[in-house]
C-alpha cells in the first residue's frame, strides 16, 4: 500500500467503494487512469440492495468482473414474482420471456461479499483502494480539487483532476456543496429488514426469484441469498407506521402474523442477526455534474424506491456513463465537461431513473397494479413489462411504445375495470395455515410472452 504524502495526486478520486464507486474505478483503471477509491468502511460490511437486474450484466462483462461473479457461487435469479398479501393474486415473470431474452438471468447477492468482489476487482485492474478512509472535506478548484480524508488515525489530503461522488445516500459532495435534493415520491417510506433462515422457497428454476408481496399500503420483499438465507424486508409509509403507534420491528411482526401470504412464507423462519431500518430515501439532485470535473454516480445522484431492484444497476450504469464522458473530454483535450455534456450526463441518468419512477408510481397505484397483475397478452405488452422489470432503461421504439400503451391501459383501468379489480383488504384477519403459498398458481398465470 502506498503511504500518502501531504500532496499526493491522482487523476481521479472516487469517494465511496460500493457498486457505483468500484464500477467507476474499474472502468477508469482499465482506461489507464490513476484512480484512488476512498471507502469509509472495512469490507466486507453489511449493505442492503441484494437483488440484481439482468440488464446489469453488460456492465459486469465490460468491466471483466462477470467470471468472478459466476465463480462466486451467488444465487441465480431468473425472474421475479408478485402477489397480494391476502393470497388472492399471483404473477410470475421470467426474464428470458421478455422482449430481450438474452437478458435471462442475473444474481441475488449478499452485498457484503458482492461489494468486496467488485472492489477487489477494481483494485486488480490498478485502482488504489483505501478502506476505513472517510472523506471529510472538499475544495473544488479550476484546475484541480482537494479532498481531505481521515485514514489510519490521521488527516490526509489528496489532489485530483476528476472527482466522483459515489457515497450512496450519504451524498457527501452534494451535501458539502449545500445542493438541495428533490423528492422523487410524494409519500415518505420506511424499510424494515433482516436475514432469515427457513423461509419458504420455490422449487426448480424459480428458486432464485425475488418475491414481492403487495399489501394495501406497502410491500414485502423475499430475496433468496443462498441455500439457507433469505432477505426479507417490509416497506411502508412513514405516516402509516406513525399512526399504528408501533415500532418498525413490531410493525414487521404484526404484519407478518396478520397476512396469510406472509405468514405462510415465514411460518418456519428464524431470524439471523438484527433488524435494520432505512427511512426517507427517495430523492434526486437537480444536477448530477455540479462542476465540469465532478460527477455524482449511483445513490449519490438520486435514489428511487427499491421495489424494482434498480439501485445497483443505476449505480453501475451511471458510473459507466461518467467514465465514458471523462474519456471523451480528455480525448478532446478539454479542461472538463462542457455545459452541454454536464446537462447530457444529468439527462441520461435522469432518463434511466424516470423509467423506474413511473413504474414505481404505477406499482403503488391500485388500478395500475391490477393491470400489472393481469398482463393480458395484448400487443406483446407483457414482454415489454418483463424487460423493464429486468432493467431495460434505454427504451428502443419497440419498448417505448409498449410502455406508453401500458400506461394508457392503466389510465383506462382507473376509469373502467378492463382487468379484474383487486380487493387488498380481503382476509386481513389472522388465519391458520390453510394452503401452500401461491407458487402453485404460476403455470396458469405466467405472462403469455
Ligand atoms: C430498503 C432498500 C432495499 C434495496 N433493495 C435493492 C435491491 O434489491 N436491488 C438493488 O439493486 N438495489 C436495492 N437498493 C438500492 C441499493 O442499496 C443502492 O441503490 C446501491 O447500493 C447504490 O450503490 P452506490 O454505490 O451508489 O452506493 P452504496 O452502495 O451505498 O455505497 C456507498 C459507499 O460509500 C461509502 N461512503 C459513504 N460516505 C463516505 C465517505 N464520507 N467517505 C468514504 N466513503 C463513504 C459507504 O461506506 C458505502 O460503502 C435498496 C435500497 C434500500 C434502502
Amino acid at each position: 500500500m502506498i503511504e500518502p504524502s501531504a500532496a499526493e495526486t491522482f487523476d481521479t478520486v472516487i469517494i465511496g467503494g460500493g457498486p457505483g464507486g468500484s464500477t467507476a474505478g474499474a472502468y477508469l483503471a482499465k482506461a489507464g487512469r490513476k484512480v484512488l477509491i476512498l471507502e469509509r468502511e472495512k469490507f466486507p460490511r453489511f449493505h442492503i440492495g441484494e437483488s440484481m437486474l439482468p440488464f446489469s450484466n453488460d456492465v459486469f462483462k465490460e468491466t471483466g468482473v462477470w467470471p468472478k461473479l459466476v465463480d462466486g457461487g451467488f444465487m441465480e435469479k431468473k425472474g421475479a414474482e408478485f402477489c397480494t398479501a391476502n393470497g388472492t393474486r399471483f404473477q410470475r415473470f421470467w426474464f428470458a420471456r421478455g422482449i430481450s431474452p438474452e437478458y435471462g438471468q442475473t444474481f441475488q447477492v449478499e452485498r457484503a461479499r458482492f461489494d468486496q468482489v467488485l472492489l477487489d476487482h477494481a483494485a486488480s485492474l490498478g485502482a488504489t483502494v483505501r478502506e476505513e478512509a472517510r472523506a471529510s472535506g472538499l475544495v473544488l478548484g479550476d484546475s484541480e480539487h482537494a479532498v481531505t480524508y481521515e485514514w489510519q488515525g490521521m488527516t490526509h489530503t489528496v489532489r485530483c483532476r476528476w472527482l466522483l461522488d459515489a457515497t450512496g445516500r450519504d451524498t457527501f459532495v452534494g451535501k458539502s456543496l449545500g445542493l438541495s435534493r428533490v423528492p422523487t415520491q410524494e409519500d415518505r417510506r420506511i424499510a424494515t429488514y433482516a436475514h432469515f433462515r427457513g423461509v419458504f422457497r420455490n422449487e426448480g428454476d424459480a428458486a432464485g426469484h425475488i418475491t414481492i408481496v403487495r399489501l394495501p399500503g406497502g410491500w414485502f420483499w423475499f430475496i433468496p441469498l443462498d441455500a439457507e438465507k433469505t432477505s426479507v424486508g417490509y416497506v411502508q409509509r412513514v405516516d402509516d407506521l406513525r399512526e399504528s403507534g408501533r415500532r418498525p420491528e413490531e410493525s414487521f411482526d404484526f404484519v407478518t402474523q396478520n397476512y396469510k401470504e406472509l405468514h405462510d412464507r415465514l411460518r418456519e423462519a428464524e431470524r439471523l442477526g438484527g433488524i435494520h431500518t432505512t427511512a426517507d430515501y427517495s430523492y434526486r439532485f437537480e444536477t448530477f455534474a455540479p462542476h465540469p470535473r465532478v460527477f455524482f454516480v449511483g445513490d449519490a445522484a438520486g435514489f428511487t424506491d427499491p421495489i424494482f431492484s434498480s439501485g445497483v444497476m443505476m449505480a453501475m450504469k451511471s458510473a459507466r456513463v461518467a467514465a465514458r464522458l471523462m474519456g471523451e473530454a480528455d480525448a478532446a483535450g478539454a479542461a472538463g465537461l462542457s455545459p452541454a455534456q454536464r446537462r447530457l450526463y444529468t439527462r441520461d441518468v435522469n432518463r434511466m431513473m424516470t423509467v423506474y419512477v413511473k413504474m414505481i408510481t404505477a406499482f403503488y397505484d391500485n388500478p395500475s397494479f391490477e393491470l400489472f397483475m393481469h398482463p393480458a397478452p395484448v400487443l406483446n405488452i407483457p414482454s415489454a413489462i418483463v424487460a423493464i422489470v429486468g432493467g431495460a432503461t434505454e427504451l428502443p421504439f419497440r419498448l417505448w411504445w409498449r410502455m406508453k400503451a401500458f400506461y394508457f391501459f392503466c389510465w383506462l383501468q382507473r376509469r373502467f375495470a378492463i382487468a379484474p379489480r383487486i380487493d387488498f383488504h380481503a382476509e386481513e384477519t389472522p388465519r391458520p395455515l390453510a394452503r401452500k403459498p401461491m407458487q402453485d398458481a404460476a403455470p396458469a398465470t405466467a405472462p403469455g410472452v
